[in-house]
């Protein structure tokens, strides 16, 4: 099967939004409107690196769009549309199957229409570039955090670096420590609701502290956490009772989740979008002018977090 083959059996499937022109031209076409901004995202994921060798196509192919569309969250943006630069070892009809129909899935579930891409012999690896949209000036930024904020996160964190860490040891995680790892689900509803609410927002992917580090330059401030009050999953919670690694929750990374801080009189929107959304929010500091994160908790030692080089 050739390139071209290739991309139309697998990748070329009808997109809702008849305002695209898609795969098949040289270029996608895509009509916008000024009142919005165009929101922009690049994630590479490659085998060895990303995900672990055996880790199936269908788990790869959730988790290379879920990670691009988890940064359009972190702005408030709707996902419109993405490319694929898929680099294969080889043409396996069984792998290609199972990566589009889960990638289809995802995509369906966010209604963002796969637009074009390149496929290429390699080393596995996808690259996903995702665009949405946000109203102008609206979108949600890691700079305009205000001290007196106060810091939450969604649901649970620490679950896919535990499904990690065993991997690395050689145990099995349990099945839902493997889902929170292989298959994210990136808070594009939540992120979307906390326009106008959140004062600042990032998605955590490189652990807590370092994505909360990134609000904190960006806006000049510092923030006090208490680790008492991080939302975690009952497994997580007996492995650092065992083991007082608070690391793999300050560092771990690959949560997905979202990070966002709001100012007092806004509160309660977040109680209500958190019922309204059925999604867990939990404070977990405070925003503060002095410079630095503190942590609170008794736990001092300084984590490691993910960085590429
Ligand atoms: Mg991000």
């Amino acid at each position: 099967m050739n390139e071209f083959d290739l991309i139309e059996k697998y990748f070329n499937w009808k997109n809702e939004d008849l305002s695209l022109l898609g795969v098949g031209d040289d270029c996608a076409l895509i009509s916008i409107d000024s009142q919005y901004q165009i929101a922009t995202s690049v994630d590479t994921l490659i085998e060895g690196v990303h995900f672990p060798k055996n880790t199936s196509a269908s788990d790869i192919a959730h988790k290379a769009l879920a990670v691009n569309l988890s940064d359009l969250a972190a702005m408030g943006a709707t996902p419109q549309y993405f490319t694929l630069a898929l680099t294969l070892p080889e043409f396996d009809k069984n792998w290609l199957n199972d990566f589009s129909s889960s990638l289809k899935a995802l995509a369906d579930l966010h209604h963002v229409a796969l637009v074009g891409g390149d496929t290429t012999k390699g080393m596995l690896s996808i690259t996903i570039n995702v665009t949405g949209i946000v109203d102008k000036g609206e979108a949600l930024l890691r700079s305009s955090a205000q001290a007196g904020d106060t810091i939450f996160v969604s649901n649970a964190l620490g679950d896919a670096g535990l499904a990690w860490q065993q991997i690395q040891q050689n145990i099995r995680p349990s099945e839902s420590l493997l889902k929170s790892f292989n298959t994210p689900d990136p808070q594009i509803k939540l992120g979307h609701a906390l326009l106008g609410v959140a004062n600042a927002c990032i998605d955590i992917s490189d652990g807590l502290e370092q994505d909360l580090g990134h609000i904190l330059k960006q806006s000049n401030l510092g923030a006090r956490i208490n680790l008492a009050n991080i939302p975690l999953s009952d497994e997580v919670q007996a492995y650092i009772q065992e083991s007082q690694d608070w690391c793999l929750v300050l560092a771990g990374g690959d949560d997905y989740q979202l990070c966002f801080t709001v100012a007092q009189n806004k509160i309660k929107q977040v109680e209500q979008l958190s019922q309204d959304l059925n999604v867990k929010l939990t404070p977990i500091g405070t925003i503060t002018k002095e410079m630095g994160l503190e942590r609170l908790g008794g736990f001092e030692k300084k984590c490691m977090s993910y960085r590429h080089f």
